[in-house]
């Protein structure tokens, strides 16, 4: 929800003057609809965040907006098996080595680390309109992109 560039009120993504000051709205640039400024390439970089991707991707794979967009989709769902390889790290191969001293040389550790600079180097290659698939998981993601 957007506030009033003005007096800093709540004002609806649609409405063109503020309703407390009168003050005229922004319009979103590129001659947009306001409903759509969240363009393609951005949703798609968004699921890649390390750690809260996951938030973007459900909510890409969720709208209406993207439904007929393969290759936002391809992107949500790589964000989301990211996340997922994540987790794995983080529940089931980290608990593994934390039982064996190794303290900062924990390979979990290092794993986690990598993978949240995958996140970034996607987040990268993303915003440049790259469609770059990872491999297992961009198969895997094509897979899951074309049968929905
Ligand atoms: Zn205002």
């Amino acid at each position: 929800m957007p506030y009033c560039c003005q007096c800093g009120n709540q004002v609806a993504e649609t409405d063109v003057y503020c309703r407390r000051c009168g003050a005229r709205q922004p319009v979103p640039e590129r001659g947009q609809p306001p409903r759509e400024t969240l363009s393609p390439r951005t949703a798609s970089v968004l699921c890649y965040v390390p750690l809260i991707g996951w938030i973007a991707a459900v909510g890409v794979l969720a709208s209406e907006r993207f439904r007929q967009n393969r290759t936002v989709r391809f992107h949500a769902f790589q964000g989301l098996y990211l996340f997922v390889v994540y987790l794995i790290v983080e529940w089931v191969v980290g608990p593994f080595f934390r039982t064996l001293p190794g303290g900062a040389l924990r390979p979990d550790k290092w794993l986690n680390l990598g993978l949240v600079a995958v996140g970034i180097f996607m987040m990268i290659k993303t915003s440049r309109d790259e469609v770059y698939s990872l491999p297992i998981l961009g198969e895997l993601a094509e897979k899951s992109a074309a049968e929905s």
